[in-house]
């Protein structure tokens, strides 16, 4: 049985007043439920995100790594110090990341490497521009993005691994891909596994949905067999939005 997951990525946003006030509103908050649930705030705040949420079940995670175990890399930061301070799941190539930070897939497949390397989960994000979904290369697109960072790893590193579809054209646009979409392409990126690899791996990777899941369009999306959770940016930054969205797996 693969894992259930709801993750939200809280990008630059929340100060550490507010992330705590935050953290506190969703932990009173939080529903019974068996997906994984992640947070991902920012940088700075990640110490503090983990002890604040020490006897909850809510996961903090990162929201990016170097590949670098360490040294002269001004701004960055290393899987030892997300592992030091408790944290073992990073997001991996958000197309916030390849866009305006130049991480190109040999870059993110550095970074898989090096976040495996120790023992980490990898939350892999990836997913096609607009132009691509109207060209009809939305799936060239994707088998290329993960075969260029995913297809050299060893058959074993996948339990280590979750895929997060993000059609780019859906982020933080109001645009949802609609389930029928990314029923589509979940299956799609799992045929391409299991062509790639073998059925089992296909059959057990977690594959999240984002792209402007909210509240209201949550439910029927992950309605769909081959859809376990949603990635969520915008509406995982308000407490009651974030728990609907919970309840809704
Ligand atoms: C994201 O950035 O990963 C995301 C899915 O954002 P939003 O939910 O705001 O579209």
């Amino acid at each position: 049985m693969r894992s259930k997951i709801v993750a939200g990525n809280w990008k630059m946003n929340k100060n550490l007043e507010e992330t705590e006030a935050l953290l506190t509103a969703l932990s009173a908050k939080l529903p019974d439920t068996q997906a994984e649930v992640m947070v991902a705030p920012t940088y700075v705040n990640l110490n503090t995100s983990v002890r604040h949420l020490e006897s909850s079940t809510i996961q903090v995670i990162a929201q990016n790594m170097h590949f670098a175990e360490n040294g002269a890399y001004t701004g960055e930061i290393s899987a030892d110090m997300l592992l030091h301070i408790g944290i073992d799941t990073v997001i991996i190539g958000h197309s916030e990341r390849r866009a305006y930070f130049g991480e190109t897939d040999e870059i993110l497949a550095k970074k898989v490497t090096a976040a495996l390397a120790k023992n980490m989960r990898v939350m892999f994000c990836f997913g096609e521009e607009l132009e691509d979904r109207k060209s009809g290369n939305h799936f060239a697109v994707v088998e290329s993005q993960l075969k260029n960072a995913l297809f050299s790893l060893d058959a074993g590193s996948w339990s280590k691994i979750i895929l997060a579809y993000e059609p780019v054209w859906a982020i933080g646009t109001g645009e949802t891909a609609s389930p029928e979409q990314a029923q589509e392409m979940h299956a799609f990126i799992r045929k391409t596994i299991a062509g790639a690899f073998d059925a089992g791996i296909a059959e057990n990777v977690t594959i999240l949905y984002g792209g402007s899941v909210k509240p209201a369009n949550a439910e029927e999306i992950f309605s769909k067999p081959d859809v376990d959770g949603g990635l969520i940016g915008g509406a995982s930054l308000n407490a009651d939005d974030f728990v609907a969205i919970i309840k809704a797996i």
